[in-house]
């Protein structure tokens, strides 16, 4: 099976973990627009220089860099089988850049999966993340940041999506089997 699909929702609910499930069970490759800009950091280039700045105080990148690493990684054979896009698009300004950039392409989003989840268990999960994951931005001064830039930034293009007729709201409560059933149920 071959799609092009978007996976959207607050910080911690999950889209990564989920995203890892469809990936290995649709041999889809997963585009973490999050960790494509922790390699760069890692590897101190010029791009994770910049971002770092904005990442370790909860902010978002750039809106110009974001679409040149989803130009690299989306116009390359690699992606010839669809894709899953993991945190982006996160503003209005990105949609709109995702659409100019999948019709010079010739690519169509198949669909846009929006996990839902309340905000008390998200700050639950994400501190418990935090114990595990070494992320520079899981402490909770940066996580609540980052939920406020979430619903301010991000949640907007839900309503965006929402009039494309693309978009499956999922519940995103639960356990990660009974979550990802629910993802693939909508995918089908
Ligand atoms: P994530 O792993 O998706 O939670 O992303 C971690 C951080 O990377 C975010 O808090 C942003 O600072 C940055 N980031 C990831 N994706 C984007 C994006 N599409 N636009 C702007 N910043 C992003």
């Amino acid at each position: 099976m071959s799609f092009r699909l978007i996976i959207l929702g607050p910080p911690g609910v999950g889209k990564g973990t989920q995203a890892n499930i469809i990936k290995d069970t649709y041999n889809i490759p997963h585009l973490s627009t999050g960790e494509i800009l922790r390699n760069e950091i890692e590897i101190k280039s010029d791009i994770g220089m910049i971002a770092k700045n904005y990442i370790d105080d909860g902010l978002l990148v750039p809106d110009n860099i974001l679409l040149k690493i989803i130009e690299n990684n989306i116009s390359g054979a690699n992606s010839s089988n669809g894709y899953i896009l993991d945190g982006f698009p996160r503003t209005l300004q990105q949609v709109k850049d995702l659409n100019d950039l999948i019709n010079k392409l010739d690519h169509t989003i198949d669909i846009v999966v929006s996990l839902t989840a309340d905000e008390d268990e998200l700050t639950k999960r994400l501190i418990k993340r935090s114990e595990e994951s070494g992320r520079s931005d899981d402490t909770a001064d940066i996580i609540s940041k980052r939920q406020k830039v979430y619903w301010k930034q991000t949640a907007p293009i839900i309503s965006s999506y929402k009039k494309t007729g693309i978009l499956k709201e999922v519940n995103g409560l639960g356990t990660i089997q009974e979550i990802s059933k629910r993802i693939i149920g909508a995918i089908k």
